[in-house]
């Protein structure tokens, strides 16, 4: 059975923790996993070769971001590129159907779907786009192909071709070109017939159908869970009909996906919709973060990486409340308060976010202190020296010029900050005596 993705890393991910910026070994140790998961998922050798290159490059010696682990940094690296590679140009599921009577041509092998995803897709765009559609069964090969379409027609409430016995099948798809101009159709498809594998005949037919038809769109339709022999499929259609996107079918089965990515990157056709069911509900617009991670088979990174960040900054303030209690307030902590506000929404933010506060926020505004002054302020912290940050005692005046001056600031601006930073350290060592174990102490419990 498959394997999650994060199974798989997670125990490359634990011991790739603390370091400073992801090493070429670090990288490569969770890309050999990658790889592994991807071919899993079917997803072509050379396709999985080439994802995992493009993504080393990538990913080798970026600065890991604080508040994440490396392992969750590959893992969003990869999902990023997943979904990049995914994405096809222009609009997902918008189809150039401008110019009516616009010709749909649907094609692929029998049981891909078709005939079903011809009927959601025609009732798709009548219910969402308000088009009149016209429906027509070309596989004169199996009647019963043909009666399916048109009960589906009526089950969805969209008209079909009539049925004329012994008709070929381009002498139906000229029928419908002729029928959908004089009824006033939007867009007319046409269903052609599918084989059970590729052959010459099959291409022929389809061919002489596009030739007559001159469709605004062919789609090939696939059945997503035949992994890499979808991808031959559709390389095969492309090649001789020239397909100008993929639905890839039966995507509500516990297939990984892997081939919407193969099928991109050997076809460079966009995937438009994917199937999900059998009923005519079934079928929505294609949605690469989905199937990226569908692929990686690890829910949702982006919300796991969010989640690592909340925690490490939970962790943070948990520190400085304890440093604080003890009457040690210095200047990273300090700039941490300041990032802090301006994330709120600065003074004006948090007073509009009181109630009654409206008038007072003008009051701030008038009197100057807005975030230009808390990321002045900041912006002094950055120019002190770590040192100086951890023990703001340090400042004499030859160093209060140094840094006013890095920050672009007078040192009366400094001072200012200082003497914040001063009254502020008070009152927390003065909440830190208070009561029985201190207030802070207290609140922590
Ligand atoms: P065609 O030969 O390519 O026209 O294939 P059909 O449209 O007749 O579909 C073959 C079978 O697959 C039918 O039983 C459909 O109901 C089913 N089917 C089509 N699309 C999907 C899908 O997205 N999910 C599932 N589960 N079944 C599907």
């Amino acid at each position: 059975m498959f394997e999650n993705l994060s199974e798989r890393l997670g125990g490359v991910f634990d011991r790739l923790t603390k370091q400073g910026s992801l090493s070429d070994e670090d990288v490569k140790t969770a890309l050999r996993e990658v790889r592994v998961a991807l071919l899993e998922a079917d997803v072509s050798l050379p396709v999985a070769r080439d994802f995992v290159k493009a993504v080393q490059e990538k990913a080798t010696g970026q600065a890991v971001t604080k508040s994440i682990t490396p392992g969750q940094q590959v893992v969003k690296i990869v999902h990023d590129a997943l979904i990049d590679t995914l994405r096809g140009e222009g609009e997902p599921g918008a189809l150039k159907i401008d110019n009516p009577p616009a010709p749909i041509l649907m094609v692929g092998l029998q049981g891909g779907g078709k005939t079903t995803t011809t009927a959601k897709l025609a009732k798709r765009l009548k219910e969402r786009d308000g088009k009149k559609v016209l429906m027509a069964s070309l596989d004169v090969n199996r009647p019963a192909a043909m009666e399916q379409l048109a009960i589906l027609g009526v089950q969805i409430g969209v008209d079909t071709l009539p049925i004329v016995k012994g008709e070929d099948p381009v002498a139906i798809a000229k029928r419908a070109k002729t029928q959908a101009s004089m009824g006033g159709y939007d867009v007319y498809m046409l269903d052609t017939a599918g084989r059970l594998s590729i052959d010459e005949e099959l291409m022929q037919q389809v061919e002489a159908v596009r030739n007559v038809a001159n469709p605004r769109e062919t789609l090939l339709v696939v059945d997503g869970l035949t992994g890499q022999d979808a991808v031959h499929t559709a390389q095969n259609f492309d090649d001789r009909i020239g397909i100008t996107g993929v639905v890839l079918t039966r995507m509500d089965g516990d297939g990984r996906g892997g081939a919407a990515l193969s099928m991109r990157a050997v076809t460079g056709k966009p995937i438009k919709f994917v199937g999900l069911g059998e009923k005519m509900d079934a079928l929505e617009t294609f949605e690469p973060e989905r199937i990226a991670g569908r692929i990686l088979g690890m829910g949702d990174i982006v919300a796991l990486v969010e989640k690592a960040q909340e925690t490490i900054e939970a962790e943070q303030a948990e520190k400085m409340m304890k440093r604080m209690a003890k009457g040690q307030f210095n200047m990273n902590d300090l700039r941490m308060q300041l990032e802090q506000m301006i994330k709120m929404g600065g003074m004006q933010g948090m007073m509009g976010m009181m109630p009654g506060m409206g008038k007072m926020a003008k009051q701030v505004e008038a009197s100057g202190f807005d975030d230009k002054i808390l990321k002045q302020q900041i912006a002094l912290i950055q120019s002190m020296t770590k040192k100086e940050r951890a023990n703001p005692a340090l400042l004499q005046a030859s160093r209060k010029k140094r840094i006013a001056r890095g920050a672009g600031m007078e040192v009366s601006e400094l001072n200012k900050l200082l003497k914040m930073h001063r009254q502020m350290s008070d009152m927390m060592k003065k909440m830190g005596k208070m009561g029985k174990g201190g207030m802070l102490k207290q609140a922590m419990k």
